[in-house]
């Protein structure tokens, strides 16, 4: 009896590792596609995801920087994060150094938006594939209050 008791705990902690693994993947998962398009975020593209952020976490997730331009539902008090494109680290918009490049992030919508970090890195890539520095194209977007 006792041996049994003690796999019916095992068992319940093995249901419940279970249940929220699968919590945790179907939460990733919502945020795997793009919100706008519902493009897959794929891995290699990550360098291209851009994130609406309210209150700390991403509320809306994007292929690329044209689809979160499109995006409508932007609050008061909501920012952009974009990725680094060298290091794939995650960037406040605000403080990213973007770049207009003949390189395309999204062949479907056709984006040649690039974001960096370092500026010197951004204007290696501007020289490299003749690009030019643009403002933060999502500057305008999320100031309707
Ligand atoms: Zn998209």
């Amino acid at each position: 009896m006792r041996c049994g008791g003690w796999l019916g705990i095992w068992f319940a902690a093995v249901v419940a590792l279970a249940l929220y693994g699968r919590a945790t993947s179907s939460h990733a998962g919502s945020l795997g596609r793009c919100s706008l398009d519902g493009q897959t975020l794929a891995p290699i593209h990550q360098v291209y995801q851009v994130d609406l952020m309210r209150e700390g976490r991403p509320v809306a997730s994007f292929c690329c920087v044209a689809c979160a331009r499109d995006w409508p539902e932007v609050r008061a008090g909501d920012w952009w994060q974009v990725r680094d494109e060298l290091t794939g680290g995650p960037l406040d918009a605000a403080c990213a150094c973007f770049v207009e490049s003949r390189i395309v992030s999204n062949a479907a919508r056709g984006c040649r938006l690039h974001a960096f970090r370092d500026w010197t890195v951004a204007a290696g890539h501007a020289d490299e594939f003749q690009g030019k520095r643009v403002d933060n194209p999502l500057a305008l977007a999320g100031k309707t209050e």
